[in-house]
């Protein structure tokens, strides 16, 4: 399957805003995209536009040289002539069949022979760990017992393209984790694209080769899991991405002292532009020994918050507060005085976009 690509793709549903505005998006051959983003943005719109199940109010979508959807064109090729693979977060599962039944409906329609039928249902529940459910109902499964039906479903007919929506949601955290970890070896094996919609960044992060931060209906960031994390393009990918949130120190004429600290060392390297903007992640603010070349201040320790295998600190450094996660345990208390320093900070111009640094 060749790259899937759209080009100035729109949708409005009527109404005032966009929920989809000129969109330009590449999705690689084999790749695994999340588009991640806030309730809202225009994932699922985008998703169900690639599916066929809307239709844009501008743009082309395409597989290689295929065209699916083209406005200008006035083409459109329905969604069961795609060969792409849909589970949406409303699964639907047929209440009159079995869910050995309902995974086999697909390959039914395609006309597969009873007993690869059989065979490739089975090896499809098992996958999921449904299997020994395979004679009952829906009606009398779990909601997550249910999507994960709706997972074996698609995957027993093995479409080269995946679109998920959500399809985690209804899950246990444990399960979860293991269904995260199940879908990348899914997506290695089979070398399928998958497209994946989530507002979880961790989601995100642990799966996908490539993310595609949405917000307001425009695709902020295209880019790797662990690039989009260490070089957000703009501040709303920047405070997106990254749990507990990057802090964001504004750096106007009326500065907080924490910001004139910030930005003294900031403008005293070569090259660098006064920015608009610094965003520390908590976890690069640290309490050990500082290097020469950081920028460090002593800081007031207002609370300690160990969370098991890491720790939260609320520091006081000269006016702000700021947090600190350490993955070593912190010895200081509150009350305490200690060095903070940081040697990774995030400039941003006065539009919020991402100053090279
Ligand atoms: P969520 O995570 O909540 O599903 P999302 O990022 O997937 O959000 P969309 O469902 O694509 O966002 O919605 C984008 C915008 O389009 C929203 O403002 C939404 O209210 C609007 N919208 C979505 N579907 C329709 C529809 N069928 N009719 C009218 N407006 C719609």
């Amino acid at each position: 399957m060749p790259t899937i690509s759209l080009s100035g793709i729109a949708k409005s549903y009527g109404g005032g805003d966009h929920a989809v505005k000129n969109l330009d998006l590449l999705v690689p051959d084999g790749a695994f995209m999340c588009l991640l983003g806030p309730s809202g943005c225009g994932k699922t719109t985008t998703l169900r536009m690639i599916a066929g199940l809307e239709q844009p109010t501008a743009g082309t979508i395409a597989v290689g040289d295929r065209v699916l959807d083209s406005v200008e064109q006035g083409l459109y090729v329905p969604p069961e002539k795609r060969g792409m693979g849909l589970v949406f977060q409303n699964y639907a599962l047929w209440p009159h069949l079995s869910v050995r039944e309902n995974v086999e409906f697909g390959l039914r329609m395609r006309k597969v022979p009873a007993d690869r039928r059989r065979a490739r249902a089975e090896a499809a529940l098992e996958m999921v760990h449904v299997a020994d459910a395979m004679d009952r109902y829906p009606s009398q499964l779990s909601g997550g017992q249910q999507q994960r039906v709706a997972l074996a479903r698609m995957l027993a007919v093995d479409p080269a393209v995946l679109l998920l929506d959500e399809p985690l949601s209804n899950l246990d955290a444990r399960l979860r984790l293991e269904m995260r970890a199940e879908l990348k070896r899914i997506h290695e094996e089979s070398g399928a694209t998958i497209i994946f919609v989530t507002h979880d960044q961790l989601e995100a992060l642990t799966m996908a080769t490539h993310v595609a931060v949405m917000n307001k209906g425009e695709l902020q960031q295209l880019a790797a899991p662990m690039d989009m994390y260490g070089r957000p393009a703009n501040r709303f990918v920047a405070e997106f991405v990254g749990s507990p949130p990057m802090a964001i120190v504004e750096v106007g004429p009326a500065r907080t002292e924490l910001a004139g600290s910030l930005l003294r060392h900031v403008t005293s390297r070569p090259g660098n532009h006064a920015p608009a903007a610094i965003g520390i992640r908590p976890e690069a603010l640290r309490l050990d020994e500082p290097p020469v070349s950081a920028w460090s201040e002593t800081a007031q320790v207002e609370a300690v918050l160990p969370a098991g295998s890491s720790w939260t600190v609320r520091l006081r450094v000269l006016d702000t507060e700021l947090y600190a996660v350490s993955y070593t345990p912190v010895e200081a208390r509150p009350g305490d005085t200690v060095t903070c320093w940081t040697d990774q900070m995030h400039l941003f111009d006065g539009e919020g976009t991402r100053l090279a640094a």
